[in-house]
C-alpha cells in the first residue's frame, strides 16, 4: 500500500486481543494494520493453558496459527502486520470523520480512521532477588494458567506479599485455597511483612480455615533470595522432581517448592501510558486500565477502542480474545455506518 493509504483500522498490539480484533474486523473487508512490538505478557512461559482448543500450546504456536488464518483467508492486502513500537498517536479527527496519525519509534508513519489499543499490561514484581527469573516458570500469578502441571506434589507455597489491597482482602484466601489443592502441603510465605499484615491474613476466614486444617502453614521469615534449580515441569509426559524452586531465608533452612502462587499487581505498560497521554484517554478508577465505556470496548475518545489486558482486571488470554472480538466487531459496525452516512469518509 502507498504511504498515503488511510487504513480503516490501526491495531496497536498483536497479542491475543489485537489479533482477535483484526480477525473480527476482517470479516467486514476492512484494511487493517497491526503494529506490534512483540513483548507479549506471557513471553516468560512455555505453554498457554485454559484457552479452549489451544490448551497446553506454546503462545507462539497460537499467534502463528492466527497469522496464517488472517493471511490465507483475508489476504495480506487487507491485513498487514508490522513489527515495531508505536511512539506517538495524533488525533486529527474533524466533525463526523475520525482520523489518526500514528508514528512508530523507527520513524514510520501511518494514517487510520480508527484505532484499537491492545497493548497488554505490565506485571509489577516485588523486590525479591531472583523473583523475576522465576516468574512464569515456577512463580504463577494465575492458577488457571499454571499450577495443574505441578499437581500432586509434596509442597507448594503462596506469597502473601506485595499485593494490592483488593487482592489482599478479597482474593488471597480463595487463591491460597486453590493453590493448596495442588500439593500435599502448602505454606503461606509472608516475607517479613509487618505483624499487622500477618494478623490481617490470618484473620481471613478462608485462610483461617486452611490453617486450622493443619495442611496449610504460615512462614513469616524474610526471603533473601529465590533460586531456580530448573523450570517447573510444564510437560505432562516428563517427570518432575517437585522442588525446582528454592526460597532462601535470612535465617533457618531453605524451602524447596514445586511452585509459588503470587497474584501479582498489574499496571499500564509504558507503551499504553504513551497512548493514554497522546489521546487523553480516560482510565478506570484504579488507574491501571484504559476505561472501556461500553461492553463493545469503545473509549472516552471517539474512534478509539480498547481490548485485552489493557482494558480489564480479568487479565487472561481467552478474555483478551473475547474483548478483541467485541472491539473488532464494534469498529467494523461503526465504519459501515459512517460509510453509509458519509460516503466520502473512506480512503481519499
Ligand atoms: C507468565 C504469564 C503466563 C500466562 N499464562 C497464561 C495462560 O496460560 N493462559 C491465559 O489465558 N493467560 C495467560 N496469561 C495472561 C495472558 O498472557 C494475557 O492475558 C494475554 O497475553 C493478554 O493479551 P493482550 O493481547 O491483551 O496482551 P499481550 O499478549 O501482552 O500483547 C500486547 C502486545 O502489544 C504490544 N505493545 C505494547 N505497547 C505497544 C506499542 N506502543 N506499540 C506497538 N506494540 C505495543 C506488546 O509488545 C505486545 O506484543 C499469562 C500471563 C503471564 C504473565
Amino acid at each position: 500500500m502507498s504511504p498515503s493509504t488511510i487504513y480503516d483500522i490501526l491495531v496497536i498490539g498483536g497479542g491475543p486481543a489485537g489479533l482477535s480484533a483484526a480477525l473480527s474486523a476482517s470479516r467486514q473487508m476492512r484494511r487493517i494494520l497491526i503494529v506490534d512490538s512483540q513483548e507479549y505478557r506471557n513471553n516468560a512461559t512455555t505453554h498457554m493453558h485454559n484457552v479452549v482448543g489451544f490448551d497446553h500450546v506454546p503462545p507462539l504456536e497460537f499467534r502463528e496459527k492466527v497469522w496464517r488464518d488472517l493471511e490465507r483467508r483475508y489476504g495480506e492486502d487487507m491485513v498487514r502486520l508490522v513489527k515495531g513500537r508505536v511512539g506517538s498517536v495524533e488525533n486529527r479527527s474533524k466533525a463526523e470523520k475520525t482520523l489518526f496519525k500514528v508514528k512508530s519509534e523507527g520513524g514510520e508513519e501511518w494514517s487510520a480512521r480508527k484505532i484499537i489499543v491492545a497493548t497488554g499490561a505490565k506485571d509489577v514484581f516485588p523486590d525479591i532477588p531472583g523473583y523475576a527469573e522465576a516468574w512464569g516458570k515456577s512463580i504463577f500469578h494465575c492458577l488457571f494458567c499454571h499450577g495443574y502441571e505441578e499437581r500432586n506434589t509434596p509442597l507448594s507455597g503462596s506469597l502473601a506479599y506485595g499485593l494490592i489491597p483488593l487482592v489482599a482482602t478479597h482474593h488471597l484466601g480463595p487463591n491460597i485455597a486453590m493453590a493448596s489443592r495442588l500439593s500435599e502441603k502448602h505454606v503461606i510465605y509472608m516475607n517479613g511483612s509487618p505483624s499487622e499484615q500477618v494478623d490481617q491474613i490470618k484473620a481471613d476466614k478462608v485462610v483461617n480455615a486452611l490453617l486450622q486444617s493443619g495442611r496449610v502453614t504460615l512462614d513469616e521469615r524474610k526471603i533473601e533470595r529465590i533460586v531456580m534449580r530448573g523450570i517447573a515441569s510444564d510437560d505432562d509426559a516428563k517427570p518432575n522432581d517437585h522442588a525446582n524452586l528454592v526460597l532462601e531465608f535470612a535465617d533457618g533452612p531453605a524451602a524447596h517448592l514445586a511452585f509459588l502462587a503470587h497474584p501479582t499487581h498489574q499496571t499500564l505498560s509504558p507503551g499504553s501510558a504513551m497512548i493514554v497521554k497522546d489521546l487523553g484517554l480516560e482510565l478506570t478508577p484504579s488507574g491501571n486500565e484504559i476505561k472501556a465505556i461500553s461492553p463493545m470496548q469503545d473509549t472516552s475518545v471517539r474512534g478509539v477502542y480498547v481490548a485485552g489486558d489493557v482494558s480489564t482486571m480479568m487479565k487472561a488470554a481467552s478474555i483478551a480474545i473475547s474483548l478483541g472480538s467485541a472491539a473488532g466487531a464494534m469498529v467494523a459496525r461503526e465504519l459501515a455506518v459512517e460509510d453509509a452516512l458519509f460516503p466520502a469518509s473512506g480512503n481519499a
